[in-house]
C-alpha cells in the first residue's frame, strides 16, 4: 500500500512524504489515535519505505523488499504486539535491544514494529528508553499507542509524535466502496455514518456488525420478558464496544418490534426474532418497547456517554 493510498490525514502523510522523499524520516516515530484510525496500515506503509531497496522513489511497491514486507514476510521488519502476552515485556524490549544493533539481513535498516504501546508498562518503557539513548545505525522504531501521553515524557522528547484522526464522511464513503464493491450505497453511507470518520469501525459494522447485532438484539427479547434485571443489564452493556456497534443492535430492536407488532396482529412477518419476541411479550408491551428502542436510536445520535446508555437503555426495556 502507497502512503497516497492511506485516507484523509492529510498533514501527517504530507510529513511522511518530506521525510520519504528526501530520506531523512526520523528513527523513532510514535503513531497515536484511536482504534480503527489506521495506526498499524500507516506502520506498515512506512516500514516498507525503510526497506524498499529502490534507488528512486520508496516505497517503490515492486522490489522484493516491498513484496516480502506486504506479506509481512520481511525478515528484517519485527513487529510486537502489546495486546499479545509478554510481546512487549521487559524480557522482550532486552531482547529487542540486542536484536537492534546487529546489522540488518537483507534490507537497507531494520524496522521494530511495537503496536499497542499502552499496554508497556514503565520497566520495559524504561528499558526501551535505553535504546533511543544510544540509538543503532539504520534501525527503525515505529510505536502505535491510542494516547502519547501513556508514554514517558523521556520517550516522547525523543520520538516524532504524529497524531492521526477520523476522516470526513466522503472520504470513508469513498474509502467503503473501494474496500467493499460488492456492498449496496445504503450499507456503506450507513457504515460511515455510524463509524463517524473512524475506518476501522465502519470496516467492523460492514464485515460482521449486521450478524452480531441481531445476535444480541434477539438476546435481550429473550431476556425481557424474564424480568431479570442483572441479565438484561449484562446484555445492554454489551453495546458499549462501540458506538457503531450500538447503533446497529438498537436499528435491529426497532426492527424486531415493529415487525413483532405486525406479527402479533396476524400479519405475515420474514423477521424469525419478531415471531418469537411477539410470542412472548404482549403486544401492548411491544408499542412501548418499540417507542424506547426508536428512543435509543434518536440518543445515539448525540454525544452520550455509552456506559450511562447502556445502563439507561436496560432500564428503558425493563420498564
Ligand atoms: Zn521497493
Amino acid at each position: 500500500m502507497l502512503l497516497s493510498d492511506f485516507v484523509g490525514n492529510i498533514k501527517v502523510k504530507n510529513e511522511l512524504n518530506k521525510g520519504m522523499k528526501h530520506q531523512n524520516l526520523p528513527h523513532a516515530i510514535i503513531l497515536e489515535g484511536d482504534v480503527g484510525t489506521g495506526k498499524k496500515t500507516l506502520a506498515n506503509i512506512i516500514a516498507e519505505y525503510a526497506v524498499c531497496s529502490s534507488k528512486e522513489t520508496k516505497p517503490c511497491g515492486q522490489c522484493s523488499g516491498c513484496l516480502k514486507a506486504q506479506k509481512h514476510i520481511h525478515p528484517d521488519i519485527f513487529m510486537a504486539d502489546g495486546n499479545h502476552s509478554g510481546e512487549l515485556s521487559i524480557d522482550s524490549i532486552r531482547y529487542i535491544r540486542s536484536s537492534a544493533y546487529i546489522k540488518a539481513n537483507e534490507a537497507p535498516n531494520k524496522v521494530f514494529i511495537l503496536l499497542n504501546c499502552e499496554k508497556m508498562l514503565v520497566p520495559a518503557q524504561n528499558a526501551f528508553l535505553k535504546i533511543l539513548e544510544e540509538p543503532p545505525e539504520n534501525v527503525m522504531f515505529l510505536l502505535t499507542v491510542s494516547s502519547a501521553a501513556a508514554l514517558l515524557q523521556t520517550i516522547r522528547s525523543r520520538t516524532r509524535i504524529l497524531s492521526l484522526f477520523p476522516v470526513s464522511f466522503d472520504e470513508a464513503v469513498k474509502e467503503l466502496q473501494k474496500r467493499f464493491p460488492d456492498k449496496l450505497s445504503q450499507e456503506i453511507h450507513q457504515a460511515a455514518y455510524v463509524g463517524g470518520g473512524n475506518i476501522g469501525s465502519a470496516i467492523q459494522q460492514l464485515e460482521n456488525g449486521g450478524k452480531e447485532a441481531m445476535k444480541l438484539a434477539q438476546e435481550i427479547y429473550a431476556a425481557i420478558p424474564l424480568s431479570k434485571e442483572y441479565q438484561l443489564l449484562i446484555l445492554t452493556n454489551q453495546l458499549s464496544q462501540s458506538r457503531a456497534f450500538a447503533v446497529s443492535v438498537t436499528d435491529c430492536l426497532v426492527e424486531i418490534a415493529s415487525e413483532a407488532v405486525k406479527a402479533s396482529v396476524g400479519a405475515e412477518t420474514n423477521l424469525e426474532q419478531a415471531k418469537d419476541a411477539a410470542k412472548r411479550i404482549p403486544r401492548s408491551r411491544l408499542f412501548k418497547i418499540q417507542a424506547k428502542a426508536q428512543e435509543a436510536r434518536n440518543v445515539l445520535n448525540s454525544n452520550v456517554n455509552m456506559n450511562f446508555f447502556c445502563t439507561w437503555l436496560c432500564a428503558a426495556l425493563k420498564s
